[in-house]
């Protein structure tokens, strides 16, 4: 049931309209403008690419974004552009032999009443642009900022435009802008010793292969794991297409290569010469493909400026590298925590408390996720050894226990990663503001006790 799409703000005296600029209109900067504009403020993306991007990997929505997704009142559009996937199976990496399972239909939906479902980025990021410009957001885009002022509230961008508003939102992605001028220092995102690939193949040529056709016509997620990479292949779309994504062992000396580029196969086809043939076959399939280098940032514990009128949300916050596949529904879950405290704020003395609670309700959910994003990686990609096979043992073996290798197959993290309901957690956090019982905010909670 969509929580936001209800609210409606009193264009009354003491109910303001906010004036909010958003940078960036990636999966962060998208999903917070919905969630903004249906709870009654303005608002304007200043994006900095002239167009979107056509080339993309795919993406998978965990139940805990898709519920977000669903208090946002875009779930049922985005799942057009998506598929519900029936599994996630891991498996050796060199021989394909299975070593855990995570049943995803209709699981998810019985236990956490929401969907698990995966999609192509760029259909995933058309389907809610669409929807945040049929909400009346404005799109602006080709938009190259030059300067922000935190204290003034206002944006100016190189060809001399300027724009103001009553807060500015920081959604400018791992290499953002807005973080470097937050803190007036160049804070480049980190590399992590590897590049993704990702290659996609139409239904068709997977269903001349015999050996191949359980990949499409049982959609689930085949995970490979071996020394020094996680391989991950799914379906994306009701038309099928396949898409393989994977990593790359690189030097960290290599210049990071931030945008996806063209490239062949050589590269990937030596690295996983070693691996399970039908990966081996998939990759030999394969014309071409994207690649680019993967990066994170370091845990960041500033995310607004003093002055309480800018934040950074999404990935240019906190960015993490994709070993639970948490980076965007955590965008989701941030977009609708600020926006629900935004929906509630009746005056823009406010919105400086409504930042801080914003940041003390988030950082305690998303920096537990991105550190475990980052031992993941060191527990998929192990060298063999005894350490993998005591591994491999455990999954194949036991029932999960807590810290369990691959939190993913254990119910209790499970759990508290699927289950976060960001509008209660907004609320909850609302009530003990209105209370006057949130340390570090200014006071401004007594405004609404004036207006009752
Ligand atoms: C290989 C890989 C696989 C992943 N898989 C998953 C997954 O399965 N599930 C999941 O939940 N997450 C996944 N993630 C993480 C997810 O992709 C990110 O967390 C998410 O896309 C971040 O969204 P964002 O809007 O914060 O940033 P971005 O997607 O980077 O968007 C930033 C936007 O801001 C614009 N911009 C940049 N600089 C400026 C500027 N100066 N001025 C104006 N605009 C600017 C950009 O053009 C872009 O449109 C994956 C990540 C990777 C790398």
């Amino acid at each position: 049931m969509p929580v936001m799409t209800e609210a409606k703000r009193h264009k009354s005296n003491d109910q303001k309209e906010f004036d909010i600029l958003i940078i960036g209109a990636g999966i962060a900067g998208a999903t917070t403008a919905i969630g903004l504009k249906r709870a009654g403020h303005n608002v304007v993306i200043l994006e900095r690419m002239p167009e979107l991007p056509t080339i993309s990997e795919s993406i998978q929505i965990p139940p805990n974004g898709t519920r977000a997704l669903e208090q946002l009142g875009v779930l049922t559009a985005v799942s057009k552009h998506a598929i519900a996937l029936n599994d996630v199976s891991l498996r050796s990496y060199s021989d394909g032999s299975l070593l855990g399972k995570l049943e995803l239909l209709p699981h998810m939906m019985e236990r956490y009443l929401s969907p698990y479902l995966a999609s192509q980025r760029v259909a995933f990021l058309k389907s809610i642009e669409d929807e945040a410009r049929k909400l009346g957001v404005q799109i602006e885009l080709g938009c190259m900022i030059s300067s922000i002022d935190f204290e003034g509230a206002s944006v100016n961008l190189i060809d001399g435009r300027m724009f103001n508003g009553d807060l500015i939102i920081g959604c400018d992605g791992a290499l953002s802008q807005c973080r470097s001028l937050l803190l007036r220092r160049p804070d480049p995102p980190r590399h992590f010793g590897n590049k993704i690939f990702s290659c996609e193949f139409s239904q068709e040529l997977l269903l001349d292969h015999e050996d191949l056709r359980d990949l499409i016509d049982l959609p689930g997620t085949p995970c490979w794991i071996g020394p020094g990479s996680l391989c991950i292949g799914n379906v994306v779309h009701e038309n099928k297409t396949f898409n393989l994504i994977g990593g790359l062992e690189e030097p960290m000396t290599n210049e990071v290569q931030t945008h996806p580029q063209l490239s062949d196969m050589e590269e990937v086809k030596v690295f996983f010469k070693n691996w399970d043939p039908t990966l081996r076959k998939l990759l030999d399939l394969a014309p071409f493909c994207i690649k680019w280098t993967l990066t994170a940032i370091p845990d960041l514990h500033q995310w607004s400026h003093p002055a309480g009128k800018f934040i950074l949300l999404g990935d240019s916050a906190h960015a993490m590298i994709p070993y639970l596949g948490q980076g965007a529904a955590q965008c989701m879950e941030d977009a609708v925590v600020l926006s629900r405290l935004l929906e509630q704020a009746r005056h823009r003395e406010q919105i400086p408390d409504v930042l801080t609670v914003f940041e003390d309700i988030r950082k305690p959910r998303v920096l537990p996720l991105k550190r475990r994003s980052e031992e993941m990686r060191d527990v998929y990609c192990m060298q063999d050894g005894p350490q993998q096979a005591e591994r491999d043992r455990q999954l194949r073996d036991m029932e999960p226990y807590a810290d369990y290798p691959i939190p993913w197959l254990d119910p209790e993290y499970l759990s508290w990663m699927y289950s976060y309901d960001a509008v209660r957690e907004a609320d909850d956090g609302w009530k003990k503001y209105c209370e006057g019982k949130w340390p570090g905010t200014r006071g401004a909670w007594k405004l609404n006790r004036m207006m009752e």
